[in-house]
Order: structure tokens, then C-alpha cells, then sequence
């Protein structure tokens, strides 16, 4: 069985980006559906967040988000994306209430949540509600492997439904790509494993062009401690405890990360200076180390370190007694699809938004951005999907959908072989390891070639029908966004914002451009443009 489904708009994701967009498309009258691979905004970035938006709002003016976006995306922003980032940010974060989010401003932003409010729980749960509660339909655990177009319009895309455990096909006129990042394609990571970057092998795979694919963050300090989760630290104890190595070196000092707060604006200098600590042996077992015991006993109870809680901190983890472990962790990607400030990419019926674009961060992203970014550009793709829907008339897809079903049924025909997980393990190893924090050429010819030798493995992987199937499907997106990942960190021999590489240690004037992905025949093709002109 194969189950149909048709609708105006189809919007792929149910993070902050997709629901946003959804209802700014319900409120436009348009005609359509939500997909997404988890439970309707679950498993995705957005419910992991710590909830804080950066905006023009509490005291912060357009011009100061404005320098602060750009001095830390270090050249490479997109300034357009970035001026209606900021110019928008400050409307769009406060009618976030009308959805029924609780949001709290504070300078130079919001934070969304109550006090008993989980992460990012209390962005997705309420947006979801709100939706259902205007009978938008939501189909979910259905995992989007391929978007078709007619005459290079969008007219349709297929997925697999695991709960089903059948093949789905989708007719519309027009897609929000809203699939979120690819924090998930590293071994250590504080995004959802569910976060493969699937949303940049549909874009590649259907003609759009990717930018920026080489600048992934890492995010600091997160907590290694064994046995415990790696929750983010933030807050005083970053800014006023010693992160330090095994010596008892200071980390921030030794290696002239100056630019404070350290979680806002550095977090790609200091990722770097403790991966350096920790490649060099001065580490303990992958880590460094955070003493904070002084600020931890001047807090109050009920004062919150990042994740983590006052009471976690003394409680759980002693802090006001003993140093703790920290290490960096992968945490958003910068590059994506390249899209104008209409959200519209090169293929028209495609739009996107959200963290599945690139651009708008540069080479590093300011902390708080991302959130306002999937708010600000989720609203404007729902209303311009919804104007671009009038008028266009469904097109025939079962045809044009054929190829990905006979690619399902044949993953289904294995009986032994290697499971989903194990190859993605593999892949994330290799990200890690070789197109990581700290990048050469070699290391990146190895990532390469080890994801060459891991697509071989795919074909004696197991895809049982049901969630097998679902992540045996996410694999073959998995393998190309890390290509594009490697292929660009190749291409730059620079080092600037998020990307590192001891071979080419500092930033190249020359290399004040965007690097551009595209799919040539069957290649994966790299160019590049001026700042500012990757959409043409
Ligand atoms: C731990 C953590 C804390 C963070 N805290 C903050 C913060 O405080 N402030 C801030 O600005 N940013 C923060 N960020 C970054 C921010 O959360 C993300 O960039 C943002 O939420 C991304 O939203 P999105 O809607 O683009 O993607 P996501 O929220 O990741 O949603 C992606 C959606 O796409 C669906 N999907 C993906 N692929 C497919 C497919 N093939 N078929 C169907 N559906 C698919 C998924 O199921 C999911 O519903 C944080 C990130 C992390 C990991």
C-alpha cells in the first residue's frame, strides 16, 4: 500500500522554523500539511533549546543586534538575510504570545518558558496545539527522502511512513524545507540524533544550491562528566570560573580568547583552544576542566547555570567543591540551502527557512540568533508559500515518484546485514574525528574517504519495515550532507569563524566569498561568490 496525500503547501519539519511557518500559511487561508520524521515537535533542535531569542527589543537597538550578528559570523553573513533578521526579529519574537508561548523579554531579547517550562518544550508544544486547535493536519513519523519537480517546479515529494511501515507519496504546489541542521552527524553532539541533515541532500538532490557547508559549530562547554548528560554550562560560571587544563592553566587566557560573554560571541575561539588542550594530552579523558566552586557558593538556589540548576550543580555534580569536566560539543550548522530574503531558493515551489539555510550566521553564530532566525524567517516562507500557491495547479505525481519506491523495496530485501545505527555510528566517528573542531587536509581527505568506504556499507544494510526502515532511509541523507560538509571544509584554505585548519591557521582575505554546492550530472560541484550574491 501506498498512502496519497495532497495539499497546497507541504511543510517539512515541525521545529520552530516549520511551525511558524504553518501558521503564518493558516492564517493566509492556504491549504496544507505538516510533516515530520518524530511526533509532531518532538526529537527536533528547537525542543532541546535553551529558549533564549536575541532581538532588537529590552534595550537593544537594530544597529547593535545588527554588529553583533556580523562581528561574529566573521565577514561571511549574508547581509540582506541579516537585515531582516534584525530589522524583523524584535515583532516577530514578541508575537510569539499569540501562539500561546510564554515569553519573558529581557535585554536584548526573550527568553520563552515558565519557571516549570522543559527547554525548548515550551516553543514547540504550544505552536503544536495551537495548530491542531485550527485543524491543520500534521502527518508524522514519515520521513521525506525526495522531492519531485515537473518542468523544475516542486510538484510533490515522497517519504516513507514508519509507523505505517508504508511508502507515502505527497502532491503540492509548493515546500517549506524546514528540516532543521546536522548537529547529529558527530559522535559528540547536544543536537537530536534525529538531526541528520536531511533537508541539504533533498535541496542538493532536487537542483538548489548550498552555501557555507564548512562552518559547523561547536558549542563549548558542555558537561563530560561519565554518567551524567552533556548539558550546556552558561552564565557566571563560564564568565567567572577558571577553565582550565589539566596544569591548571587558564584555557581563555593561554590561547587569547578575549571576546566576552564567551557563550555569545566565542564560542568558536574557545572550542578550539580546548580541543588544542585536549589534543595535546593536557585534558582529563577528553576533556578540560571548569573550577567555579567560589561562584557556585555566592549563588543563590534557584539560579540556573545554562542546563543545569543550582541544586544539579551542588547536588549532583559537588561544583562548589571540586573542579568539573567539560568539552566541546556539536551544536548547530551554519551552512545550508541558499535562499533569498523571500526564503525562495533557485527551484521555485522551494522555500525554506530555519536552521536547513545558510547564510544569515556567517562563518559562527551569535548565541540567541537561531531561534529568533527560524521565527522571523519560518513566518516570512509561510506567507510567501501561501502567495506563491495561488493560481498553480496540482500536477501528476505517481510517476514521477516510482524510482524512490523501487529504491524502498529494495532495502527491504536484506535479511542479514548491518543495521542503521552501526553505520551512522561509523559516519559520526568519522565526522568527528576528521572534520571536526580542529581540521588539515589530511584529516579531511581521510573524512572523505572514509565516507566513500561507509556508502559501500549501505548496501548490506538492514531496513526492516517500521523504524529501521525510517533510519536506514536517513543514512543515504546522512552520507551527502557530510560530503558536503567535508567537500567545503576541503575548498576553504582558511581558517575563519568555525572553521579551523592547522594547514591554512589563519583567515585569507581572499577568501572573503560564500562557497557554493551544487549537483552537477552526478557530481557534487564547488564555486563560490561574492558576500551577498550566492542567490542569484
Ligand atoms: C541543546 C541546544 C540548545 C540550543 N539553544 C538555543 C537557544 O537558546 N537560542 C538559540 O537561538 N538557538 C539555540 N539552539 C539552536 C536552535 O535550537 C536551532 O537552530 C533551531 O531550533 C532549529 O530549528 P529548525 O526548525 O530549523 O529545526 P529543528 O527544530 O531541528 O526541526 C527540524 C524538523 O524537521 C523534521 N525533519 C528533518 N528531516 C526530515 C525529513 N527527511 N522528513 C521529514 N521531516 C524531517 C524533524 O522531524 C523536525 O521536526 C540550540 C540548539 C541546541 C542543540
Amino acid at each position: 500500500m501506498v498512502s496519497f496525500y495532497s495539499s497546497d503547501i507541504l511543510i517539512l519539519g515541525t521545529g520552530g522554523a516549520g511551525l511558524r511557518a504553518a501558521a503564518e500559511a493558516q492564517e493566509n487561508g492556504a491549504n496544507l500539511l505538516v510533516v515530520s520524521k518524530a511526533p509532531a515537535g518532538y526529537n527536533n533542535c528547537t525542543i532541546v533549546a535553551g529558549s533564549g531569542y536575541l532581538a532588537a527589543v529590552g534595550g537593544m537597538s537594530i544597529d547593535e543586534h545588527r554588529e553583533r550578528t556580523l562581528s561574529t559570523g566573521k565577514g561571511m553573513n549574508d547581509p540582506n538575510l541579516v537585515d531582516v533578521l534584525v530589522k524583523e526579529g524584535g515583532k516577530r519574537v514578541l508575537e510569539l504570545e499569540k501562539y500561546g508561548l510564554i515569553v519573558n523579554v529581557r535585554r536584548g531579547g526573550i527568553h520563552v518558558g515558565g519557571r516549570d517550562t522543559k527547554l525548548g518544550e515550551g516553543i514547540t508544544l504550544p505552536m503544536v496545539e495551537y495548530l491542531k486547535k485550527r485543524k491543520v493536519d500534521f502527518v508524522e513519523n514519515t520521513i521525506i527522502t525526495k522531492l519531485l519537480k515537473k518542468e523544475d517546479r516542486i510538484v510533490g515529494a515522497v517519504g516513507y511512513d514508519s509507523i505505517r511501515k508504508e511508502p507515502a507519496i505527497f502532491q503540492c504546489k509548493a515546500i517549506i524545507l524546514a528540516t532543521g541542521g546536522a548537529g547529529g552527524l558527530y559522535k559528540r553532539t547536544d543536537c537530536p540524533l534525529k538531526t541528520t541533515g536531511d533537508g541539504y541532500a533533498l535541496a542538493y538532490h532536487v537542483g538548489a544550491k548550498l552555501r557555507d557547508m564548512e562552518f559547523v559549530q561547536f558549542f563549548p562547554l558542555a558537561l563530560a562528566e561519565p554518567g551524567l548528560p552533556n548539558l550546556l554550562v552558561d552564565g557566571p560560571v563560564v564568565e567567572e570560573g577558571k577553565i582550565m587544563n589539566v596544569l591548571g592553566e587558564d584555557i581563555p587566557k593561554k590561547h587569547q580568547v578575549t571576546e566576552r560573554p564567551f557563550i555569545a560571541k566565542s564560542r568558536d575561539l574557545l572550542s578550539r583552544a580546548m580541543m588544542k588542550e585536549i589534543i595535546r594530552g593536557d585534558g582529563v579523558d577528553d576533556a578540560v576542566l571548569i573550577d567555579a566552586q567560589d561562584v557556585i557558593k555566592r549563588s543563590a538556589p534557584g539560579t540556573s547555570f545554562g542546563m543545569g540548576s543550582y541544586e544539579f550543580f551542588v547536588e549532583t555534580l559537588n561544583a562548589d567543591e571540586r573542579p568539573f569536566r567539560v568539552a566541546p560539543i556539536c551544536h548547530h550548522t551554519m551552512g545550508g540551502v541558499i535562499t533569498n530574503t523571500e526564503c525562495e531558493t533557485d527551484i521555485p515551489g522551494l522555500y525554506a527557512a530555519g536552521e536547513v539555510v545558510g547564510g544569515v550566521h556567517g562563518a559562527n553564530r551569535h548565541g540567541g540568533n537561531a531561534l529568533t532566525d527560524v521565527t522571523v524567517f519560518g513566518a516570512r516562507a509561510g506567507e510567501r508559500a501561501s502567495e506563491y500557491v495561488k493560481n498553480l495547479s496540482y500536477e501528476p505525481v505517481e510517476d514521477l515518484a516510482q524510482s524512490e519506491l523501487e529504491k524502498y523495496d529494495k532495502l527491504r530485501e536484506r535479511e542479514t546485514g548491518y543495521t542503521p545505527e552501526t553505520i551512522m555510528n561509523l559516519l559520526r566517528e568519522n565526522m568527528w574525528e576528521n572534520a571536526g573542531i580542529i581540521r588539515d587536509s589530511f584529516m579531511l581527505v581521510d573524512a572523505y574517504e572514509r565516507i566513500q568506504e561507509i556508502r559501500t556499507t549501505t548496501r548490506k544494510m538492514l531496513a526492516y519495515p517500521g523504524r529501521q526502515m525510517l533510519f536506514a532511509l536517513e543514512v543515504f541523507m546522512a552520507l551527502d550532507a557530510s560530503e558536503m560538509i567535508v567537500r567545503a571544509a576541503m575548498a576553504r584554505s582558511e581558517s575563519r569563524g568555525a572553521h579551523f585548519r592547522t594547514d591554512h591557521p589563519e583567515e585569507d582575505p581572499k577568501w572573503i566569498k560564500t562557497l557554493i554546492i551544487s549537483k552537477d550530472e552526478n557530481a557534487m560541484k564547488i564555486g563560490t561568490a561574492p558576500i551577498g550574491e550566492a542567490f542569484n
